[in-house]
C-alpha cells in the first residue's frame, strides 16, 4: 500500500515516474530497431521572473539517476552560475547526454524534474543571500512543501548560499546541525513568555543558541526587553516573527527594539526576523539592525527553472527541432570576467571576446557507460563555489 504519494528510488530509476509518451517512444524504437546513437542537451530558454542567471543544482541526483544506464553524461559542475544566454545570445548547454536514445528515454522526465526544481530553489536562495548583504540567512520553508522532498529543498537552499536550514534530514544530508529557535506554541503552552524562555534554557543543550521568540503576546519592544532581562548574558538573540496585520513599518520596529536593548546594555543580543520574507523585505531590512533572516516559502516554493532536453545529433549528424541549434556544442567561461561563449564541439581553445584571456571548457564528465567517473563535491564545497561566483554577479533592479 502506498501511504504517502511519493515514488521510490527504484520507481524513478525504472521509468515509472515518466510521462507515458516516452515509454511508448521506447517501445516503438525497440520494435523497429531504431535505438540510435544521439546527443541530447539540456538548456534553458527563459528564466523565471526577470532572473538574469541561475544556479545549477540537482547534479548529484542526476548522476545517481544515470548510474547503471549505458550512456555518457556531461554537465557543468553543480553550483555553476549560468547565464540565460552566452555573449552571442546562444543558449548555454548545461548537461549533455550521449548514447542510444532508447537507453535513457524512460528517465527523461525525471532528469528534468531533478534539475528544474532544485535549481529554482538554489537560485532563489542565492539571490536572497546576495540581498542580505552578508547577514545570516536560514531556510525555514519546508513546512509548506511535501515532506518527502525536504532534504532536497534544504540542500538546494544551502548550496545556493544559505547559512543554515531548519530541517533535521536536510541538515543531515548537508552535514550541518539544523538551525531553529522556538515556535509560538511553546509560549502559548506555558501561558507566559518568561517561563517558556526559561524552560527552553533549562532543557535544551547548551550548544544550541538561546534565541527567544518575542512577538507572541505583547509588543516586540517589551517582550524583547523581558527576554534580555530573563536570560541576561545567556540570551543570544531574539526573533521577531511579527504577523503581517501588526507589522506597520517593520524596519522602524526593529530599529526601536535595537535601541531599547542597547540602552539597557544588551548589545550582544542579536535580532532575527522571519515571517513572509521575500526579496524586497530582505533588501529593505538588510539596511537596518537585523542580524539574520528566516526565509520560508519564498525559497521552498521558488519557481522552477524550465530546462528542456533536446536532441541535437543523431548517429553523428547534426539535427534538431525548429527553434534549437543542432550539433554538439562546447560552453566556455572566462575565469577572469565570467563571460560565457558557446562554440561548436570541434573548437579546442578560445580567447575571451570580452577581455582576451583564455576561456575554460565547462562541461565535466560525470558518467561514462553507466559508471560514475566525475567527482561529486560535498554541499559545503558546492556552496563555497556558488558564493565565490556570486561576488561577480549582480541582481537586476527589483522595483
Ligand atoms: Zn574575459
Amino acid at each position: 500500500m502506498r501511504r504517502f504519494h511519493i515514488a521510490t528510488d527504484e520507481e524513478i530509476k525504472s521509468g515509472l515516474t515518466s510521462d507515458i509518451y516516452y515509454i511508448r517512444t521506447k517501445e516503438i524504437i525497440e520494435k523497429k530497431n531504431m535505438n540510435r546513437e544521439v546527443v541530447a542537451e539540456i538548456s534553458v530558454g527563459k528564466l523565471p521572473r526577470n532572473w538574469e542567471w541561475g544556479v545549477l543544482c540537482g547534479i548529484e541526483e542526476l548522476v545517481y539517476l544515470y548510474e547503471g544506464v549505458s550512456v555518457d553524461v556531461f554537465a557543468l559542475p553543480e553550483g555553476t552560475i549560468f547565464p540565460k544566454r552566452d555573449i552571442n545570445g546562444i543558449k548555454v548547454p548545461l548537461v549533455e547526454i550521449i548514447g542510444r536514445y532508447g537507453n535513457f528515454v524512460s528517465i527523461e522526465t525525471a532528469t528534468l524534474g531533478f534539475l528544474c526544481q532544485a535549481s529554482g530553489v538554489a537560485t532563489a536562495a542565492a539571490r536572497i543571500k546576495k540581498l542580505a548583504k552578508g547577514k545570516e540567512v536560514l531556510a525555514f520553508g519546508i513546512r509548506r512543501m511535501h515532506p518527502a522532498i525536504s532534504p532536497m529543498l534544504d540542500r538546494a537552499a544551502y548550496v545556493g548560499g544559505f547559512d543554515g536550514v531548519s530541517g533535521i534530514l536536510g541538515a543531515k544530508l548537508i552535514g550541518i546541525k539544523p538551525a531553529g529557535t522556538m515556535p509560538h506554541t511553546l509560549i502559548l503552552i506555558f501561558g507566559d513568555q518568561a517561563s517558556a524562555w526559561k524552560a527552553f534554557d533549562e532543557v535544551i543543550d547548551p550548544s544550541v543558541p538561546r534565541i527567544a521568540l518575542v512577538d507572541t503576546m505583547w509588543d516586540e519592544k517589551y517582550e524583547g526587553i523581558l527576554a534580555a532581562e530573563t536570560l541576561k548574558n545567556k540570551l543570544n538573540g531574539i526573533r521577531l516573527d511579527t504577523p503581517g496585520s501588526r507589522k506597520g513599518d517593520f524596519l522602524e520596529i526593529i530599529r526601536e527594539v535595537r535601541w531599547e536593548l542597547n540602552l539597557r546594555g544588551y548589545n550582544h543580543v542579536k535580532i532575527y526576523v522571519s515571517g513572509g520574507m521575500d526579496e524586497k523585505t530582505v533588501k529593505t531590512l538588510a539596511e537596518g539592525p537585523v542580524d539574520g533572516f528566516g526565509v520560508g516559502t519564498w525559497i521552498s516554493n521558488a519557481p522552477t527553472i524550465d530546462f528542456s532536453m533536446d536532441i541535437v545529433e543523431v548517429e553523428g549528424k547534426p539535427i534538431s527541432k525548429r527553434g534549437k541549434l543542432s550539433g554538439r556544442k562546447k560552453p566556455w567561461r572566462c575565469n577572469s570576467c565570467y563571460t560565457w561563449k558557446v562554440t561548436p564541439f570541434n573548437i579546442d581553445s578560445i580567447k575571451c571576446p570580452n577581455c582576451g584571456n583564455d576561456m575554460i571548457f565547462m562541461l565535466r564528465k560525470y558518467i561514462e557507460g553507466g559508471k560514475i567517473v566525475g567527482v561529486l563535491e560535498s554541499p559545503k564545497e558546492i556552496r563555497e563555489y556558488v558564493l565565490k561566483q556570486l561576488e561577480r554577479y549582480s541582481l537586476e533592479d527589483l522595483d
